[in-house]
């Protein structure tokens, strides 16, 4: 089998997957990272009646222009507009937020002013038309676009819903995954290790990102290298999942089971991809979920998640294009240390970023880069893509760095 640029198995990948097709009402305070099904158009101007940006005196720019003294005819305050009318020859006291009168067309600040014995307020300053005043649909215009179908509703989005007064909001429905890992030598945490046994990693770093993309977990746990129980418990698990991950198996040993059993049971393909860590995984279909098989060592399981399944999982949520396809954007860094390299695949280094005094971003490897060493993700920030026909790094060369996004986090 010849090996598949990780970039190549991507879009592969992306080009079979569907986006939802079902979609739910929910309450805007349920709604906390949710993918919003609908575009949203406002409702109303935003601001929707013009208001003041200073506290002080709402003015008409032409009556101080022939005298710098006015009297005052009224309060607004927030919530409690001025109702009467403002004449010619008068001002009206305002505070932030509160409606600018009709007549008015500016406002000075508080600062710029002197209010006199008799009541009166002497302006130090000529204001200029409009000025400290929000008008109506500066920030949004009614039936303007607000968000588009695919926005996720997080803090910079959601209240931005509530300041249109929306309510409810029609959402995608959460994935529901399931996990399980595979291995004869996998035990679970709390229980102990006999001779040739490991504790299983993989099921932690797989639930806690996909907690972090807010999906609905299943999880199976460990399964022993048997084609049975597999066969069984794959069947059973897509069955209401809409997903499966599974990790382990996927290569070529005599206890890779995984391969065998899904052929069996749907149209999975099996790819050996041109990246490092990561190499064998699987993709494809079951009767009613779709299939992911990490691979077994835990930094190729968390990359080939990171690099894969997590852009994949996006659109089956209902993600926008833009955001799959710049779910982890790059930058560029000088390697402080050279770095070692071999062609033919994309190395997915682990490397710590940082600013140096001349404002340069560099990078600095971290660890031990196998594809067993787990330890080296806890110091790091970013990974150092290394791209496929490149060779070994000198220091001070220019690389490509992918800083962590909040799933590794
Ligand atoms: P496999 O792909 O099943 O051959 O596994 C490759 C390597 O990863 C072996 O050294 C396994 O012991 C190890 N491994 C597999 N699954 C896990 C897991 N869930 N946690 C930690 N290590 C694992
Ligand atoms: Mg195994």
């Amino acid at each position: 089998m010849s090996l598949l640029n990780l970039e190549q198995a991507l879009a592969n990948m992306l080009d079979r997957l569907p986006l939802p097709t079902t979609q739910e009402q929910i309450s805007l305070d349920q709604s906390a990272n949710r993918i919003l099904a609908e575009d949203i158009f406002s409702p109303l101007n935003v601001p929707s009646f013009d208001n003041s940006a200073m506290d002080g005196y709402a003015v008409r720019v032409e009556d101080l222009a022939e005298n710098n003294t006015l009297t005052v005819a009224g309060k607004s305050f927030a919530g409690n507009p001025f109702t009467q009318t403002m004449a010619k020859g008068q001002c009206v006291r305002i505070m932030t937020g509160a409606k600018v009168p009709a007549e008015a067309n500016a406002v000075v600040m508080q600062e710029d002013t002197t209010v006199n014995a008799d009541g009166s307020v002497t302006f130090n300053c000529q204001p200029k038309l409009n000025q400290n005043i929000r008008r109506v649909g500066e920030d949004i215009k009614q039936g303007a676009l607000v968000l588009a179908k695919g926005s996720l509703l997080n803090v910079t989005t959601l209240p931005l819903l509530a300041s249109l007064g929306i309510a409810t909001v029609s959402v995608y429905p959460r994935l529901k995954v399931a996990i399980l890992s595979t291995g004869d030598e996998l035990v679970s945490v709390g229980k102990p290790l006999n001779e040739g046994q490991i504790y299983d990693t993989n099921r932690f770093a797989v639930r806690l990102m996909l907690e972090k993309l807010n999906c609905e977990i299943m999880d199976y746990g460990i399964l022993p290298d048997d084609p049975e129980l597999f066969e069984k418990t794959f069947t059973e698990a897509q069955r209401t999942a809409d997903v499966l991950i599974t990790s382990g198996g996927v290569s070529v040993g005599e206890a890779d089971f995984t391969k065998d059993v899904l052929e069996k049971l749907g149209e999975i393909g099996f790819w050996k991809i041109a990246m490092k860590p990561g190499k064998p995984f699987a993709f494809g279909r079951l009767e009613k979920s779709w299939f992911f098989g990490l691979p077994g060592n835990p930094v190729s399981a968390l990359v080939t998640f990171y690099q894969l399944v997590q852009p994949a999982l996006l659109k089956l949520a209902g993600n926008t294009p833009e955001k799959i396809a710049n779910f982890s954007p790059n930058l560029t860094a000088y390697t402080s240390e050279p770095l070692k390299k071999s062609v033919g695949r994309q190395d997915f280094q682990r490397g710590f970023f940082y600013e140096n005094e001349q404002g340069q971003l560099v990078v600095k490897p971290i660890g031990k880069q196998g594809s067993h060493i787990f330890s080296a993700f806890n110091e790091s920030n970013c990974f150092i893509v290394l791209e496929k026909d490149r060779g070994n790094v000198a220091v001070n060369e220019k690389v490509t760095i992918q800083p962590f996004n909040h799933l590794l986090k």
